[in-house]
């Protein structure tokens, strides 16, 4: 599937709900956001039914996203029915590791072929303070023992909010030194509450990694499904890499489109633009509508991301990253 600039869309980020287990101040506020009403929320076979209408126009990737996808219940068995979508040849997951522990053999038993834990430091003080939860214990355990048991490749997600030696970014980068475990960096986007906090450049964050861990040379053997540019560093089994949408620019190259957890199919992190497709669903619409639908949305696809626009603009997205997808 091409959208309407020529860029080939082969990847969804499927939110399965936009409730959290966590408040991470730059995500959601310390009060949460008003839930979608369950009857809102795609049901499994809803999820599956768009998943086989994308698979079929050309989607092969699926991550599954959230609010916290873990605090889906059945959430193992939407993995291993996706797993089973004729054309979809891989299903991640992104996830805050809360419920990791408990849930990491069912991921890999249900065939998922990554897993990424979004972890922005390792001190359980600082972790407390980012996510207002008391958690770190548990998703500390949780990646022990994704790391013991190696099943499924595995990657950590850490986004830079303050000063790096502050958040204690070289110790979370440590966890790729003995094991192969990928860390990457996100750069901050002003989404939602995320527009609050200081960007902390890659440029920057390289330049006090390099300072302290010597040369990041650039490597391309990492597989992945997006924008993310990874750097071996000697003497570590796992890559560091960046994902920097601010200051290194990708929507020319953009593969993705999301779906959130009630049904509307968007097509850039930063507008509120696609296509409604649980309208269609629950008025009983067929699979030739649903396409019709997505294709229209697809060649709407916007050029890009206006990040660097401080004043609202059309058509600019209000939600939070807790209720797009992340
Ligand atoms: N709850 C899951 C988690 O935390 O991994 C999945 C959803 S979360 C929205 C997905 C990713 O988006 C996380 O890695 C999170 O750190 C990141 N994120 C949230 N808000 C962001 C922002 N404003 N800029 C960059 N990344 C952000
Ligand atoms: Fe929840 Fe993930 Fe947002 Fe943190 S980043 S509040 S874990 S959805």
């Amino acid at each position: 599937m091409t959208d309407g600039l020529g860029r080939t869309i082969d990847y969804v980020r499927i939110s399965v709900t936009d409730r959290c287990n966590l408040r991470c101040a730059y995500c959601m506020p310390e009060e949460g956001v008003p839930c979608i009403p369950h009857s809102q929320i795609l049901r499994f076979e809803e999820i599956l039914r768009i998943c086989r209408i994308l698979a079929r126009n050309g989607i092969r990737k699926v991550k599954l996203t959230g609010g916290e996808p873990l605090v889906r219940r059945g959430i193992l068995d939407l993995t291993a029915a996706l797993k089973a979508v004729p054309g979809i040849e891989n299903v991640t997951i992104t996830t805050n590791g809360v419920l990791l522990e408990e849930l990491y053999d069912g991921l890999a038993d249900a065939g998922i072929d990554a897993i990424t834990v979004s972890l922005d430091t390792l001190d359980p003080k600082l972790y407390q303070a980012i996510t207002r939860r008391d958690e770190a214990d548990r998703v500390r355990r949780g990646l022990e023992q994704a790391i013991q048991k190696g099943r499924v490749p595995l990657k950590i997600n850490c986004v830079p909010l303050m000063d790096a030696e502050r958040q204690g970014l070289l110790e979370v980068v440590e966890l790729a030194r003995a094991q192969k475990v990928h860390v990457r960096f996100i750069e901050m986007m002003p989404i939602g509450l995320g527009a609050g906090f200081p960007l902390l450049r890659e440029e920057e964050l390289r330049g006090f990694l390099e300072s302290r861990l010597g040369p990041l040379t650039p490597c391309a053997d990492v597989p992945g499904n997006g924008p993310c540019r990874y750097f071996a560093v000697e003497g570590f089994q796992g890559r560091l890499g960046f994902i920097s949408a601010v200051s290194h620019r990708f929507c020319e190259t953009c593969n993705r489109i999301r779906l959130t957890s009630d049904g509307y199919l968007k097509t850039c992190l930063q507008y509120d633009c696609g296509a409604a497709l649980k309208p269609v669903l629950e008025a009983g619409g067929t699979d030739e509508e649903l396409e019709a639908r997505i294709r229209q949305a697809l060649a709407d696809k916007p050029k890009g991301h206006e990040f660097g626009k401080a004043a609202p603009f059309a058509g600019r997205e209000e939600k939070g990253m807790s209720q797009i997808g992340g």
